[in-house]
């Protein structure tokens, strides 16, 4: 069956000192079965990749470009995460959907750019409340999807599934939400190749915390987690790894 996995996004928070706690205290809890991931803002991963070496928790990038390199000021590749021992990137987080106004087919290039380069994206889809309450769930998790599933590499990607009114607003989906979800992005991932979507992790994020963890991670489509602002209290990271 499939692995557990806690991805810490840590936006543009933390610092040096951060890095450092955060590598510290969870070095000794990492156990088979269950995988750490930390995304820290760019400018940290060189250290908290360097910290990281030998304890099992990998480091991973926020974004990467669609491209290998170029004239792209203020963008990185994913060959350049891969050579900094990133395993994995985010792509197509709601806040680059929304600040940075990237869309699916982008998102797509770039999740493709990163199986080129031999590590997995953490592919960000989700509905906003507006969208959900218009019954257009199916429909925009549907697009998001397609465009994914244009590209060659789809089946190694990693799908995390975040609400937009779940994010940063403490208003968690319940676990059957959520899990209505991913069972609907499972199956139709399935449609197109059911090994493939039965193999597939699929992570849940949007206001998981220490005490709701477990009751969502325990959901049979649900692998794991994309934990923003609780990944940055050390405590409160430890307990959700744990409940994974
Ligand atoms: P919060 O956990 O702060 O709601 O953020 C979720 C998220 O966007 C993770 O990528």
């Amino acid at each position: 069956r499939r692995n557990k996995l806690v991805v810490a996004n840590w936006k543009m928070h933390g610092s040096l000192a951060l890095c450092r706690e955060t590598i510290n205290q969870l070095n000794h809890i990492v156990q088979p079965g269950a995988d750490l991931i930390i995304s820290p803002p760019a400018p940290y991963l060189s250290e908290l990749g360097r910290l990281a070496q030998q304890t099992g928790i990998h480091c991973c990038g926020q974004d990467v470009a669609a491209q290998q390199n170029g004239a792209r000021t203020g963008e990185w590749s994913a060959t350049m995460l891969a050579e900094l021992g990133c395993h994995h990137a985010i792509v197509g987080h709601s806040e680059r959907r929304q600040h940075h106004r990237e869309d699916n087919l982008l998102i797509a290039a770039k999740a493709q750019a990163c199986i080129d380069a031999g590590i997995t994206p953490i592919v960000c889809i989700g509905e906003t409340l507006d969208e959900r309450n218009a019954g257009q769930l199916e429909h925009i998790l549907g697009q998001q999807l397609d465009a994914l599933l244009a590209t060659s590499g789809w089946r190694q990607a990693i799908i995390a599934y975040e609400p937009v009114w779940a994010i940063g607003t403490g208003k968690v989906a319940t676990p059957a939400i959520a899990q209505a979800a991913h069972q609907f992005i499972r199956e139709y991932l399935a449609k197109t190749d059911a090994d493939a979507a039965d193999e597939m992790m699929l992570l849940y994020g949007g206001s998981v915390k220490a005490d709701n963890a477990t009751a969502l991670f325990a959901m049979p489509d649900i692998d794991g987690g994309l934990i923003g602002s609780a990944s940055l209290e050390v405590h409160s990271l430890v307990r959700i790894y744990q409940a994974a």
